[in-house]
């Protein structure tokens, strides 16, 4: 089981300016099974820059209804159905994704819902495909029917948090996580609504405690500054190993497995 960033950058402005990629994340290898989460702007691409083929997605997973979680889901559907010919993959998306809410979304077409399987994920449900378990976890976010997903197969967890920010109950959420990927905006104490800080999300590592954690979704100012300072002093202060996800970076899951 391999876990891929084909993006680590987040917000409007790392987007616009592409400082850093925004094409989501992919988990290959999974019961069989290849899941591309979060397909900002540039993901088909991505995709073929890293030698990573986007016609054998199974299962695409959409958190919610800003670009850059959701721009290239229509193309990437495209892929997993073979150019519409086939029925055939999963589509798991929040409800402003799948349906529409208030003035947000829908973000993928009727037409492109017909091909794969539809499903929308709703805070606290769980959907089963295959051997592989899918929770949505709740959010504080813009869009409010933003969801998590964590990912379960056989004793293995890998928990997302999608854009949120903290909040009491966001650590239950993500209990038994093996690894924790977390959408961090900035460093600094100043709040921004809607969106983890580092500090945030060392506080968040504390309470979860995965085997392994990884910042990803990096604003703009973070990206400037130093996002490696931010993990290494995670790492020493809470003692779980925790990384600034990079464009391209790959990590092998299967040392997680139990
Ligand atoms: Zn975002
Ligand atoms: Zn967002």
């Amino acid at each position: 089981m391999q876990l891929q960033f084909l993006g680590t950058g987040g917000g409007r402005f790392a987007t616009i300016s592409q400082k850093r990629m925004t094409g989501g994340f992919r988990i290959d290898g999974i019961d069989g099974k290849n899941i591309h989460v979060d397909p900002g702007p540039g993901a088909l691409v991505r995709s073929h820059q890293y030698g990573l083929n986007p016609r054998k997605i199974n299962l695409l997973l959409v958190s919610h209804s800003h670009t850059d979680h959701y721009n290239d889901a229509e193309v990437l559907i495209e892929a997993m159905t073979q150019g519409m010919t086939k029925k055939t993959g999963h589509v798991i998306g929040s409800k402003s994704v799948i349906e529409g809410h208030e003035d947000l979304g829908p973000s993928i077409s009727e037409y492109h819902q017909q091909k794969p399987k539809v499903t929308t994920l709703l805070a606290g449900e769980e959907i089963q495909d295959g051997n592989i378990t899918i929770r949505g976890t709740q959010t504080h976010h813009g869009d409010p029917t933003c969801v998590g997903f964590n990912i379960k197969y056989n004793d293995f967890s890998l928990s997302y948090t999608a854009d949120t920010e903290y909040f009491p109950e966001l650590a239950e959420e993500h209990k038994g996580a093996d690894v924790l990927i977390g959408n961090v905006i900035k460093e600094g104490e100043r709040k921004i609504k809607g969106h983890l800080r580092t500090l945030d999300f060392k506080q968040l590592i504390e309470e979860v405690k995965p085997k392994v954690a990884i910042m990803t979704h990096l604003g703009v100012n973070l990206i400037m500054n130093n996002p490696f300072q931010n993990t290494r002093n995670i790492t020493q202060e809470t003692g779980i190993r925790t990384i600034a996800a990079t464009d391209g970076l790959t990590m092998n899951l299967d040392q997680h497995l139990g």
